[in-house]
C-alpha cells in the first residue's frame, strides 16, 4: 500500500467522515469507538493504530473551547438554576458523545497518513 499518495488533509477529512483514509470508500469505524481491522474495500489495515487519548483530547478542545463560549451567549435567566444546569449538562454530554467518535476517526486518519500508529514497531525493537 502506498500511503504517501494520500495527503494529510485528504486523510484527515476522510477520517473525520468515518471513511477509510486510504481509499475514502470503506468504513473506518465498526463500533462507536472501535475501528475496523482492515478496510473492506481496499484492504488497508487500521486495527494496529492506537489513537490513545487523542480522541477525548480533541473532544474536550471542541466542546470546551468552541461550543462552551456559545452557552454564555444564551440567556437562561428565565429558567430555574436547576433546570438550566440540567439542560446544559445534557446538552454538552450529548455533544461530547456525538463528537468523540468523529474525533477518534479524525485522529486515526491523521495517524495513518503520518505513519505514527502509536506503538513501537517490531522491526525497531528487534534491531535495538
Ligand atoms: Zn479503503
Amino acid at each position: 500500500m502506498s500511503e504517501t499518495e494520500v495527503s494529510l488533509k485528504t486523510a484527515a477529512l476522510r477520517g473525520l467522515l468515518g471513511r477509510c483514509p486510504h481509499c475514502g470508500q470503506g468504513k473506518l469505524m465498526q463500533g462507536y469507538l472501535k475501528q475496523v481491522e482492515a478496510c473492506s474495500v481496499c484492504g488497508e489495515k487500521f486495527g494496529h493504530i492506537r489513537a490513545d487519548d487523542a480522541a477525548p483530547w480533541g473532544t474536550i478542545i471542541v466542546v470546551g473551547h468552541v461550543f462552551l463560549p456559545f452557552a454564555f451567549m444564551v440567556d437562561v435567566d428565565w429558567m430555574p438554576v436547576w433546570a438550566a444546569m440540567t439542560m446544559w449538562s445534557a446538552c454538552f454530554a450529548l455533544l461530547s458523545l456525538a463528537i468523540l467518535p468523529r474525533s477518534k476517526s479524525l485522529f486515526l486518519g491523521i495517524l495513518w497518513q503520518t505513519k505514527a500508529p502509536g506503538y513501537k514497531q517490531v522491526e525497531i525493537v528487534k534491531s535495538a
